[in-house]
């Protein structure tokens, strides 16, 4: 299965600090987790803490 890909303007995510979801992700990155998946990483437009999710920039 493929991962989900994101639309760089409309990137959001769980923040663990907040336990919050739908934050936006802002300055999203593609980075790569230990299992080979694609992720996004980025900073919580609200708490301004480095935050992640599952999937792929378009
Ligand atoms: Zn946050």
């Amino acid at each position: 299965m493929d991962a989900e890909e994101f639309d760089v303007a409309a990137i959001t995510g769980y923040c663990v600090y907040e336990k919050k979801k739908n934050r936006e992700i802002k300055n999203p990155k593609q980075i790569k987790l230990k299992n080979g998946r694609p992720a996004v990483k980025g900073t919580c437009a609200s708490c301004g803490k480095t935050i992640f999710r599952i999937g792929k920039l378009k």
